[in-house]
C-alpha cells in the first residue's frame, strides 16, 4: 500500500519534505500541494508531476489525498489541521502545533471528538539515533534513576529577524519535546536567566538565555540556548544518573590529527545535524498511517509544548519560578 500526501506550505522545509517523501522514505507520494505563493507551489507540482491546488482546504477535501503535511507559516497550522481533522484524515504538522495554547487545546478536543488520534507533531529530535540511545538507558536503570540533565542548543548566528521570545519558541522548543520524552515526564516549574550577553547579538535579541526545568519527580535540567556562538550547531544533552554520566555525541564526522591539533567538525546547521533524524521520523510516520496507528508525538505533546513556552516567557520576563500547570491528560492520550 501506498499513501498520496498533500503538502500545505512549499517553503523552506515543505520542499525538503517533498523530496524525502518522494526520493529518500518509502510508501507514499506527494500527489498535492498548495502555498499562498501560487507561483512557487505551480512550478513545484509540474516538476514532480503533482496537482496544485489554490488553496489548503481544497487540497485537504480533495479524494486525491490520504494525509496532510502542514509546513506553512506558524500562524496557519491550527487552521489547516482542525480542517483536517473535520475530512477525518491524519495530518502531519510541523511545530509549533499552534500559536498559542488556547489553539492547542482546541486541536486537542477536536481529535477527542473525532475519537482517534489523526495528528503527529514535527518534534523530530525524538527520532534522533543518540536521544534513542540515551532514552534506552534511561529506560533500562542500569545507572539509576537520571537526576540532572545538562543541555545547550547552540546556532552559529541569528538574524535581525530573529527576537528574545523565539529563542524559546523557534529554538528551545525542540528541547522541551524531547527532555520530556526522554524522562518520560512532565515539567513542574521553569526558571529563566539572562547571563552575560554576547557582542555579537543585536537589540531585539538576549542572547544567551538560560533555562532551568524542574520536573515532577525532581530532575532539574540545565539548558543554555546561545543562537549566536559562531563555531558552528551545537547540541548538548549530558545525564548524569546515580552511577553514571552519558550524553549526545555530534554525529561521527572525520576525525583529523595535522597542524598539532585532532579534531572533529562540528555541523554546521540544523539539516546538516538532524538530517537522518527527519528521514527516520517521515518514514515512521507513513508507515503508521498505513496502518492506521500512530506512533509519534501527539496534539497532546503539542499542547503540553505551548504551555511550558508560555511559562518560559513569564518567567523571563518575571525573574521568577513559575509553575507549569496543564489541564488533565485525556484517556486518548493515556
Ligand atoms: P518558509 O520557508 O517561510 O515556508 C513557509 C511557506 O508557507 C512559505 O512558502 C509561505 O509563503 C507559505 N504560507 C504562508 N501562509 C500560508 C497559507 N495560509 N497557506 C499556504 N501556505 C502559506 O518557512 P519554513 O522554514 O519552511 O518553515 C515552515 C514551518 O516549518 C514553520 O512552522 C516552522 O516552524 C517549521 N519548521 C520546523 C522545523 C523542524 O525542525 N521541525 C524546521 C524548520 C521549520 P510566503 O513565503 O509567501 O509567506
Amino acid at each position: 500500500m501506498s499513501i498520496n500526501v498533500g503538502i500545505i506550505g512549499t517553503g523552506a522545509i515543505g520542499r525538503e519534505h517533498i523530496k524525502r517523501i518522494n526520493n529518500k522514505v518509502q510508501g507514499a507520494q506527494v500527489v498535492a500541494v498548495t502555498d499562498i505563493n501560487a507561483e512557487v507551489a505551480k512550478k513545484i507540482a509540474k516538476d514532480i508531476g503533482a496537482t496544485f491546488f489554490e488553496t489548503g482546504e481544497e487540497l485537504i477535501a480533495s479524494d486525491k489525498v490520504d494525509a496532510v503535511v502542514v509546513t506553512s507559516w506558524d500562524p496557519t497550522h491550527e487552521h489547516y489541521v482542525l480542517e483536517t481533522i473535520k475530512h477525518g484524515k491524519y495530518v502531519f504538522c510541523e511545530k509549533p502545533l499552534a500559536t498559542e495554547s488556547e489553539g492547542c487545546r482546541r486541536i486537542v478536543d477536536a481529535e477527542i471528538e473525532y475519537g482517534k488520534k489523526l495528528v503527529q507533531v514535527g518534534f523530530m529530535r525524538r527520532y534522533d539515533k543518540g536521544y534513542i540511545e540515551l532514552k534506552n538507558m534511561i529506560t533500562s536503570k542500569k545507572y539509576g534513576e537520571p537526576l540532572m540533565l545538562h543541555c545547550a542548543h547552540r546556532n552559529p548566528s541569528a538574524n535581525e529577524n530573529y527576537t528574545t521570545p523565539m529563542a524559546v519558541s523557534q529554538t528551545a522548543i525542540h528541547e522541551i519535546d524531547v527532555l520530556r520524552w526522554l524522562l518520560d515526564e512532565d515539567y513542574a516549574s521553569v526558571q529563566m536567566l539572562l547571563p552575560k550577553q554576547t557582542s555579537n547579538t543585536h537589540e531585539n535579541l538576549k542572547d544567551p538565555q538560560f533555562i532551568i526545568f524542574e520536573t515532577k519527580s525532581g530532575v532539574t535540567i540545565d539548558l543554555e540556548v546561545f543562537v549566536n556562538c559562531r563555531f558552528g550547531y551545537d547540541i548538548k544533552c549530558d545525564v548524569v544518573c546515580e552511577t553514571a554520566e552519558f550524553g549526545l555525541t555530534d554525529p561521527a564526522f572525520t576525525k583529523v590529527k595535522a597542524e598539532e591539533k585532532n579534531y572533529t567538525r562540528i555541523s554546521p546547521d540544523w539539516q546538516t545535524r538532524f538530517m537522518d533524524a527527519y528521514d527516520y521520523e517521515f518514514q515512521l510516520w507513513i508507515n503508521s498511517v498505513i496502518s492506521g496507528e500512530l506512533t509519534g508525538p501527539t496534539a497532546w505533546d503539542g499542547y503540553v509544548a505551548s504551555i511550558t513556552m508560555a511559562a518560559c516567557h513569564e518567567a523571563r520576563e518575571t525573574g521568577k519560578k513559575v509553575n507549569i500547570e496543564l489541564d488533565e491528560r485525556p484517556a486518548l492520550y493515556c
